[in-house]
């Protein structure tokens, strides 16, 4: 291993090959931390005396989120950690014992909030469904947009300004070519270190996403947590993640990075040059309140309500937990294993 870059007599022990970069653990974690700081800056996402949501999974982004959020935000904000419970046992029960023995020791107040509870269905419950009727689609379609109804719905009762989340470069440079791929011009024009144009609130019925870690690779994260002793949930990803059609587009994306470094970083800066155009597509000033739940949506019901109809009209439910597996998991498709950096 060469020497640290920045003029320290420590052994490298990350090199960022599209610098390329050689880093000790300290400065890479200073590194690292700045540039969150400079995300945050640089697209507006916090303003001091806003009150913030962090969702918090037990993973490894949103685990150094909640860190970074707590060491560099908390004087200037409150803060309060949304854990989603989508009742997937063995992995999230275990996910969120981590999670909650964090937000305790980093002093972030916490609430649970279960899938189950506000649908009527726990994710394994909508599997159950699936198999009795794969036309439904798959489960990440109901779990995905049901997290994002309990993002929105608890941060608004809660009073917050903004929700943070813990999306990173590889995630959105995922959702750019996954919209390519499916022709959704309207669902690019709401990616962004933002979701919601500024100035943008659905009616004053839509919390504002915001993304921290959005320059922030997924690799760089992983060795982050290990620099800093944050001891992520890592051991297994939800049993379900096969049926993500994410894991095959990350599959073909970490192929391109290791060819040519920085194509994460390119992709999505191209859609930050294309977002200006998209202004026409954005659904601004079209959003409504679900007429069942009070949601902001673009039709009188929003889609988990209609999903929640569509899964209550599935009468034979086979008790079999997991359908068998039909694609590569998240971990398959990860393209490194978590303990590289322990
Ligand atoms: S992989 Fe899919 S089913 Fe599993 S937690 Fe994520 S969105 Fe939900
Ligand atoms: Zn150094
Ligand atoms: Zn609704």
């Amino acid at each position: 291993m060469p020497k640290c870059n920045r003029r320290c007599a420590a052994e490298a022990k990350i090199t960022l090959a599209y610098g390329p970069h050689h880093y000790c653990a300290e400065h890479f974690t200073d590194f690292f931390e700045h540039r969150v700081t400079k995300t945050v800056r640089k697209f507006k996402l916090l303003k001091r005396g806003e009150k913030v949501g962090i969702g918090v999974s037990g993973g490894k982004d949103s685990l150094a989120l909640a860190y970074l959020l707590g060491k560099y935000y908390a004087k200037s904000n409150e803060l309060l950690a949304l854990m989603i419970d989508e009742g997937i046992e063995g992995y999230r029960d275990v996910a969120l014992r981590v999670a909650k023995k964090y937000c305790d020791e980093w002093k972030i107040p916490y609430q649970v909030v279960k899938l189950k509870d506000r649908f009527g269905y726990s994710t394994t419950e909508v599997v159950h469904k699936i198999n009795a009727q794969p036309s439904l689609g798959t489960s990440c379609a109901f779990c995905g947009s049901f997290r994002r109804t309990v993002m929105n719905e608890w941060a608004r009762e809660q009073g917050c300004d903004k929700f943070a989340t813990g999306h990173n470069l590889d995630d959105e440079a995922q959702s750019v070519l996954m919209n390519v791929f499916s022709n959704n011009l309207p669902k690019m024009a709401w990616l962004g270190p933002m979701t919601g144009a500024e100035g943008f609130d659905g009616n004053g019925l839509f919390v504002k996403r915001v993304k921290p870690l959005y320059e922030c690779p997924e690799k760089e994260i992983i060795a982050f947590d290990a620099f800093k002793g944050i001891e992520h949930y890592s051991e297994e990803c939800c049993p379900f993640s096969w049926m993500a059609k994410r894991n095959h587009v990350r599959e073909m994306l970490n192929h391109f990075e290791d060819q040519f470094p920085g194509t994460k970083f390119t992709v999505v800066k191209w859609l930050q040059d294309l977002k200006p155009h998209l202004e026409d597509v954005k659904p601004a000033g079209r959003l409504q309140a679900c007429t069942a739940c009070g949601s902001p949506s673009n039709s009188p019901l929003c889609r988990p309500c209609s999903m929640v109809k569509l899964l209550d009209a599935v009468k034979a439910a086979p008790r079999k937990a997991v359908a068998a597996k039909g694609g590569p998991t998240c971990a398959e498709t990860k393209g490194l294993h978590d303990r590289e950096f322990v």
